[in-house]
């Protein structure tokens, strides 16, 4: 038993609930955790593996570096744009990449959400921006997604890819996707009967946004406490 199987094993609960509801599928997407006790360091999906055979064991733990320190399998190919999130956002615990399918549609007509309903501001952000394209696992598409994802929302579409949930921990992270799954279907319907499509008014949004901030304002410093800095 090692000292992060507890982070490890949530990982894989995650990942096998968000396949089982059609999030994530086959190999596709990956989901990680920072690691609170220890310095610069996040636990990993490994790199195209099934997630129903996934065990706590099969877990990579990783530092910001992409340094092995724990793990057989090889990290997720997108192991460097997860701890390029973890450094820019001090707010974010949990992130988890999926192809789900609705998001995944408004990328191809690349029409980012407006805030369309309460919950969404309250919990995704202001909007739900697409991260312009750029090639898997590569230096452009972690640059690129470091850039977009200081605006401080919690959910952001990737053109011709797919999405990108983030939260305070696991639990609100995955339903951070179910969110965005349901505002993007919505919207999807909305835009099909080309009518125009009604927006939550201005300071509502604003009003739900603020509440988002002041979270992740006190997980922030909680967390750099935790850090020592
Ligand atoms: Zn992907």
């Amino acid at each position: 038993m090692g000292q992060f199987d507890d982070q490890k094993q949530e990982i894989v609960n995650a990942c096998q609930k968000l396949v089982e509801k059609g999030f994530l599928m086959a190999t596709g997407g990956n989901v990680s955790m920072r690691i609170l006790t220890a310095r610069n360091t996040f636990a990993i999906t490994p790199s195209n593996y099934d997630y129903l055979k996934m065990t706590a064991g099969d877990i990579c733990l990783l530092d910001f570096d992409l340094a092995v320190l724990e793990g057989q399998l090889k990290p997720s190919v997108e192991s460097a744009m997860h701890a390029a999130i973890y450094q820019v956002r001090p707010d974010v615990n949990a992130i988890i990449h999926t192809h789900q399918v609705y998001a995944s549609a408004l990328t191809l007509i690349k029409a980012p959400i407006p805030a369309l309903f309460d919950e969404q501001a309250r919990f995704l952000g202001r909007s739900v921006e697409i991260i312009p394209y750029a090639p898997s696992g590569t230096g452009m598409l972690k640059n690129t997604i470091a850039r977009h994802v200081r605006n401080h929302d919690n959910a952001y579409m990737m053109q011709n890819h797919g999405a990108l949930l983030f939260g305070h921990d696991m639990e609100r992270a995955m339903h951070n996707v179910e969110i965005l799954e349901k505002c993007s279907l919505a919207y999807l319907l909305a835009l099909t009967s080309e009518r125009k499509v009604s927006k939550i008014p201005f300071a509502v949004r604003e009003i739900a946004f603020a509440k988002l901030r002041k979270d992740q304002r006190k997980v922030e410093q909680g967390n750099f406490t935790a850090s020592g800095e």
